[in-house]
């Protein structure tokens, strides 16, 4: 099962794709992750200034992915394509795509989601505010570290990280709308009901 998947930062993309990686077992791809990891100087600082790796670099980095061998089955790509050319691309390598699935959500409920959002700097555990309090405040469960908040999770941020999603996407939303591919999911309810409905719609699709 080739799945791609579209949602605006502060959606939850990576909770959702972590739960059908392990129903579908399937790999979880996020282009994001792995330019993160990366040790390129080029790449880094593409990354630091909040622009697109160009194309080919990214076409590059998605090919040989796809040629790994967890990949026999299936995978859910994450953050990728981001254009036009890299939609092409899997196209013209021959990667079928069984379902896109296009997780939206209202601005204010992410902002007021991503605003409220504590990390752990060491481990990278995720809380929250209200929802996901630790044990002891400000303090990570896991590790023991202080927790902080991301910069980018600020309101103001968030707000044009998501404007900047939505006009980036909009040409891949209709290329796979017109391909009869791409299905809605409303994604800014409780995490279960999401995954609840993405897998009736897949088991309905594919
Ligand atoms: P993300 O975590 O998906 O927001 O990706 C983080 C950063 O990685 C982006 O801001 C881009 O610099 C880069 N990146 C990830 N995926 C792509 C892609 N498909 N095309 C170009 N740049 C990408």
């Amino acid at each position: 099962m080739n799945i791609i998947i579209f949602g605006p930062p502060g959606i939850g993309k990576g909770s959702v794709s972590g739960l059908l990686k392990d129903k579908y077992r399937v790999p979880h791809i996020s282009t994001g992750n792995i330019f993160r990891e990366s040790s390129d100087k080029r790449i880094r600082h593409y990354l630091e200034k909040g622009l697109l790796v160009p194309d080919e670099d990214v076409m590059r980095v998605v090919e040989k992915r796809l040629k790994e061998k967890d990949c026999q089955n299936g995978f859910i790509l994450d953050g990728f394509p981001r254009t036009l050319e890299q939609a092409g691309f899997l196209e013209e390598k021959g990667v079928k795509i069984s379902i896109v699935l296009n997780l939206l959500g209202d601005t204010d409920v992410i902002v007021a989601r991503l605003s409220g959002r504590l990390i752990c700097p060491k481990c990278g555990a995720i809380y929250h505010i209200r929802n996901i309090k630790p044990k002891k405040k400000g303090i990570c469960d896991k590790c023991g570290t202080e927790l902080v908040h991301r910069k980018d999770d600020q309101p103001d941020v968030v707000r044009n990280r998501i404007d900047v999603y939505r006009k980036q996407t909009k040409v891949l939303i209709e290329y796979y709308r017109k391909r009869n591919l791409l299905v809605d999911i409303q994604a800014d309810g409780q995490l279960s009901d999401v995954v609840n409905n993405i897998t009736a719609v897949i088991e309905d699709k594919v």
